[in-house]
């Protein structure tokens, strides 16, 4: 990069970003004679070691990176190449930085890693499991909410699914991105489950929480796609239903293994199944948002509307929700009854409803 691009001054990787100063002023000291500072290293050292302290953040909602990092080679992606083998963070870190950020006002807290399921922080001598981790961190006062993203389907564990049906404050909203429907198409990915294990794993995520919405990455035109393969993955997209998905028509990764396969899928051909797919996953997604309509949910107010006196905050299942809201400030917790729906995003009014009611209601209209 730096020998192509000889104005570029600095290349990093993400591991290093914590030596940014660093090399700011090595670059500016070598000034325009300077070669380029390189540092692409994974040091021994953590970065999260090296991270500012997070309780003047501001915003009630956050990230908290626990794991980095994937070993499971999917042949589309160069995350394994470019972030390295799988790392947890230990627990006491992650937790310590929850209290920080609880403390300077966050409510609500993403665990973010790349496999984030995957995790397995030390803890005592031991080491324990995003469920666990999940109910530690439950018992942080003032914690009301806690996601996770991105998940694997494989490390979807007996624990974690128990995690999904006990810790109130794991919200009902799962991306378990998915791919593709094909058994094929997932064999030559190398995800390692099948389109049936993908869907028992659905099943019973959902009978421990019932009201549980579903988020899913899709790629389509993967090398060898057939148009049954394509089938597949619509049958498997209307069986699960989900609230909200990504897709995208696949692209090559230079290094990686799918980048060399025969049989690429023509550029025509992935438009029209793109453009099929979404149409699908448009039809779910408007068709979960209207069956909150008439229905209470959990709004977490993050931030000012545009209007005088509105606020905008995420319902448990992630949406954007609109409420007229004068009496409430930013990080509060209310009850609101949906009145609309628009595209994107959500409308409703406060109402006085106990938060055991939601799920419940949610759950009943969407079975009907
Ligand atoms: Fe890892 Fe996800 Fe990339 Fe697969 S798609 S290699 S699981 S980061």
């Amino acid at each position: 990069m730096l020998r192509r691009a000889p104005f570029v001054d600095i290349v990093l990787g993400p591991q290093t970003y914590h030596r940014l100063p660093e090399m700011v002023a090595r670059a500016h000291r070598a000034g325009s004679k300077s070669a380029g500072v390189l540092d692409t290293d994974f040091p021994v050292e953590s970065k999260f070691d090296h991270l500012p302290d997070r309780r003047t953040e501001t915003g009630v909602s956050a990230f908290l990176s626990i794991q980095e990092g994937c070993d499971k080679f999917c042949t589309f992606c160069v995350v394994p190449y470019t972030r390295g083998a799988e790392f947890s963070r230990p627990v006491e870190q992650v937790l310590a930085e929850a209290e920080q950020l609880v403390a300077g006002g966050v409510r609500e807290i993403t665990l973010l890693g790349q496999n984030v399921n995957a995790y397995h922080g030390a803890a005592n001598g031991g080491e324990i499991r995003l469920s666990e981790l999940v109910r530690r961190l439950a018992t942080t006062d003032g914690l009301a909410r806690i996601r996770y993203t991105t998940s694997h389907p494989r490390d979807v564990d007996d624990d974690l699914i128990a995690a999904h049906g006990e810790v109130p404050a794991l919200m009902p909203y799962l991306h378990l991105p998915v791919q593709s429907g094909s058994d094929t198409i997932l064999d030559a990915m190398n995800r390692g489950h099948d389109a049936r294990r993908y869907l028992d794993t659905v099943a019973r995520l959902r009978d421990a929480r019932p009201d549980l919405a579903l988020s899913s990455d899709f790629i389509v035109g993967f090398p060898g796609e057939s148009d049954d393969d394509f089938e597949a993955t619509l049958d498997l997209v209307r069986e699960v239903g989900y609230a909200q998905a990504y897709s995208f028509k696949f692209s090559a990764r230079p290094g990686t293994p799918a980048a060399g396969l025969p049989r690429q899928v023509p550029a025509e051909v992935k438009d029209e199944r793109l453009a099929r797919l979404q149409a699908l996953l448009e039809e779910h997604q408007s068709a979960f948002n209207t069956a909150c309509v008439g229905q209470g949910v959990e709004v977490l107010f993050e931030q000012p509307g545009r209007h005088a006196g509105q606020l905008v905050g995420r319902s448990p299942y992630n949406q954007a929700v609109h409420v007229s809201a004068e009496e409430l400030q930013v990080g509060d917790i209310a009850d609101v009854v949906i009145e609309a729906c628009k595209t994107h995003s959500l409308e409703g009014r406060l109402e006085q409803q106990s938060a055991g009611d939601i799920g419940t209601n949610i759950e009943e209209r969407l079975s009907a």
